[in-house]
């Protein structure tokens, strides 16, 4: 394949920074643009500690670029839920029953400072910062970019061009607004927003709270997570609804019902967040949503990988992780046509496109199904019984049984779509048997672990012939 080809990557944040690092690793030319300026030198976010779980399929992206090892240096493992309810019990239940799975917490900027690190290593990748993509020429590969301070535009050409501009991409619009071809698109709101707060370390960096979990306060319509980070801290999320609940964003707007929320819902993590009200006031709303759109790729040119290809909600933690594995499959691809002369991108692009899709449309859907399964399933009785079976059979019979959670997340030799099948199909069986009283207490563990597949084939029989 010849590597005399100019890359345009757009928009260097955590997809961007690892495909701009694998592609110079295969010997092309890249040129990698980010509106921001490098957040290796100006702090942003206003200094606050963003992270994020990371867990087997983002690290298969990290691992093919030779950087698995040292964004492991920047992990907390997290082995499960703490489950966090009213009156302060917890209860930790665990990722999986094999004990070597677990997610990472991992800090966002910390990350992507690595990947920008190494990409800018390579002698053939350079990188612009302060520079924002606002048009994109798809039919001839080229782009214009506004300098942040001065207005200044340049117009970078390139032989390919991947728009990894995340979930508001200018790329997408430039697509979007192309009529030469069909474009579908479709934005779909949750009616919850999230706010970050954090949870200071306490002395020593010590941490206030059990720090090798995602901590989860499940309270039916709203909702706490807390994960760790290296310096003692935690950034905490709250999910609320924007409107017409008892608390949601619309009506906490003083300090004092800021306060009456916090103590009525979350009492153990009032006295753990010393300045509650300042942050919640100081720190802005993000919305939730998903994006789908086709065709990421156009005229054979240009390309969108990651959120600006598929954003989804953050609630099976697999973003950043599916945004790795678009990587992955496009490296793959590549590998096939490594031997031949000339590349053709028409195909390669094509060809990304039609095995991706199908496994980013399962994981955005899983993610809206997790919102439901965080926020309320944690706290029931009948959910928290499955996970507990399921935590057994992984232990008991590791090679035989992983629960929807662990196909999505640990088993990234089968795709999104393939763990959405097979993992509903088990969750619907269990949840029948356990509802019909059909898992009693004198059977085996190998004897209700044998009903249950039967229960599963049955339910992807039933599927399969409904659906094809
Ligand atoms: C609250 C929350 C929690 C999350 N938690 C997790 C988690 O636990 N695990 C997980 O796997 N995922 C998580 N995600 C998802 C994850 O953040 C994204 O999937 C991931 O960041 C996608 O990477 P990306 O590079 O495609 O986009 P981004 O990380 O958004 O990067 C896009 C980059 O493009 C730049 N850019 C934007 N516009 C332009 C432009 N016009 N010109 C040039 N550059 C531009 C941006 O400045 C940015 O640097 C979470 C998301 C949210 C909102």
């Amino acid at each position: 394949m010849s590597k005399n080809q100019n890359i345009l990557i757009i928009g260097a944040g955590l997809c961007g920074s690892l495909l701009a690092l694998r592609m110079a690793q295969r010997g092309f030319q890249v040129t990698l643009v980010e509106k921001r300026p490098d957040l290796r030198k100006i702090i942003q976010d206003a200094g606050r500690s963003i992270n994020l779980a990371l867990s087997d399929r983002g690290l298969r992206g990290l691992r093919i670029a030779g950087v698995e090892e040292a964004a492991k240096k920047l992990c907390i493992p997290m082995n499960g839920r703490m489950i966090h309810d009213k009156a302060g019990n917890t209860f930790l239940s665990p990722y999986s029953g094999r004990k070597n799975e677990y997610i990472n917490s991992v800090s966002r900027p910390g990350l992507n400072m690595l990947l920008l690190d190494e990409a800018e290593k390579m002698p053939n990748v350079k990188i612009i910062f302060n520079h924002a993509c606002e048009n994109v020429d798809l039919e001839n590969a080229s782009a214009v970019f506004k300098e942040f301070n001065s207005d200044k535009e340049i117009t970078i050409s390139a032989d390919v061009i991947f728009g990894t501009d995340g979930a508001g991409s200018a790329v997408r619009k430039n697509m979007y607004e192309n009529h030469k071809f069909l474009f579908s698109f479709s934005q779909q709101w949750l009616g919850h927003g999230y706010k970050e707060l954090e949870i200071p370390a306490a002395e020593n960096n010590g941490y206030r709270t059990y720090k090798n979990a995602l901590h989860i306060w499940p309270r039916g319509e709203d909702m706490l997570i807390a994960l760790p980070n290296l310096d003692g801290s935690f950034t905490v999320t709250l999910f609320l609804p924007y409107e017409n609940n008892d608390y949601c964003f619309a009506n906490l707007t003083t300090p004092e019902m800021v306060h009456e929320y916090f103590n009525k819902e979350y009492p153990d993590v009032v006295e753990m967040i010393p300045n509650l009200s300042e942050e919640f006031f100081n720190n802005p709303i993000g919305p939730l949503g998903t994006v789908k759109c086709s065709p990421w790729n156009s005229f054979g040119k240009v390309l969108l990988l990651g959120d600006a290809a598929h954003a989804i909600v953050p609630f099976y933690g697999q973003g950043m992780n599916a945004s790795f594995e678009d990587v992955v499959v496009f490296d793959e691809i590549l590998e096939k046509y490594a031997s031949e002369e000339n590349i053709n991108w028409n195909t390669i692009l094509k060809e990304y496109e039609s095995k991706r899709i199908n496994d980013t449309d399962a994981i955005a859907d899983l993610a809206v199904d997790n919102f439901h399964e965080m926020k309320e399933h944690t706290a029931m009785e009948i959910f928290q019984n499955k996970r507990k079976l399921e935590t057994a059979f992984e232990a008991e019979f590791p090679e035989e049984y992983y629960s929807k959670y662990s196909l999505v997340t640990f088993k990234e030799s089968i795709s999104y779509s393939e763990a959405m099948k097979r993992g509903r199909a088990q969750d619907k069986a269990i949840l029948n048997l356990l509802d019909d009283g059909k898992l009693t207490e004198e059977m085996s563990l190998k004897e209700k672990l044998e009903l249950v597949k039967k229960e599963t084939q049955a339910i992807l029989h039933d599927d399969e012939v409904a659906f094809g």
